[in-house]
């Protein structure tokens, strides 16, 4: 709904987000797309406590497509659901495996969630996979939470009665607002990165960070807290009580068979 200024990097960005839609299009998806697994650390204990799900895709044309590319195109092409039911039942098929107090946390986009129908698909899928629903956390943003309120608080709703959980990841970068937050049925949120890198030389960062984790607490909701890189970072967060971490310090994301 705005002018914008049609510049050279614009023109590239859509022969370059042509080049992808057409190579998904195209794809064979069981076979050129996996997913790893990033390990998400109980901060007191140093347990993992679960695994979240990342897509990968080796296109035969294209090479590696990082997520952060090719979901989006996806999304904008309509056929982001295709990919999330391969992508589950992928994750699914390793979570089977894992031991019983194992979490897995599964991004989805605001498309997968938008109709009821793609719900009802998600769950299709979960009972099919014979992995318990208490085990699953589904990460949904702040975006789409927002945009698509009511059919996202359904959502949520649905997903939470079958028993999973729901967490609102990238918290703090999207168009939250509190009452909007409050007014969601989340388990969890999740603390975005950018608020996290070297929290303990920024002060600002760090105010945040705490006070984030103190309405997690207030409003009885998990909290994870992403891109935990170095140990000055974990340090400075350790103070600041319990909650879960996810990052390079622990572990970069892997392959099944690695974990
Ligand atoms: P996200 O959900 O916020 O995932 C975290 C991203 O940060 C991952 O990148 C992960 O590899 C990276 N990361 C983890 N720890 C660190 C750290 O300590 N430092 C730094 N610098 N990075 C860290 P990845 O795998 O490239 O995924 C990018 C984004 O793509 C994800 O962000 C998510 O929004 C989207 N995505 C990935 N897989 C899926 C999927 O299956 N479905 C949907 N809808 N979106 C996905
Ligand atoms: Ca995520
Ligand atoms: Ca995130």
């Amino acid at each position: 709904g705005n002018a914008v200024l049609f510049s050279t990097e614009h023109e590239a960005e859509i022969h370059r987000n042509g080049k992808i839609e057409r190579a998904l299009r195209a794809a064979d998806l069981h076979k050129e797309l996996s997913v790893v697994f990033q390990p998400i650390v109980d901060a007191r204990t140093e347990k993992t406590v679960g695994f979240e799900a990342l897509a990968r895709w080796n296109s035969p044309t294209l090479g590696h497509v990082s997520p952060d590319q090719f979901i989006p195109v996806a999304e904008r092409a309509g056929i982001v659901s295709r990919l999330m039911r391969v992508l589950l039942e992928k994750a699914l098929t390793e979570a089977a495996d894992w031991p019983d107090d194992i979490r897995l946390s599964f991004n989805v986009s605001n498309h997968d969630i938008n109709s009821s129908e793609g719900v009802i698909r998600i769950i299709g899928i979960i009972l099919k996979s014979g992995v318990d629903p208490r085990r699953i956390d589904f990460e949904i943003t702040e975006t789409a939470s927002m945009r698509y309120f009511e059919q996202a608080q359904s959502a949520i709703t649905t997903l939470k009665t079958f028993g999973c959980g729901v967490s609102l990841d990238d918290f703090g970068t999207g168009y939250s607002s509190l009452s909007q937050l409050h007014a969601l049925p989340l388990t969890k949120i999740k603390i975005d990165r950018s608020f996290v890198t070297e929290l303990h030389e920024r002060p600002a960062s760090y105010k945040i960070v705490k006070s984030l984790i103190a309405l997690s607490r207030d409003m009885g909701l998990g909290c994870v807290i992403e891109g935990v890189e170095t140990e000055n970072e974990l340090k400075a967060l350790l103070g600041l009580g319990g909650f879960e971490i996810k990052g390079y310090y622990y572990s970069p994301p892997w392959p099944a068979a690695e974990l």
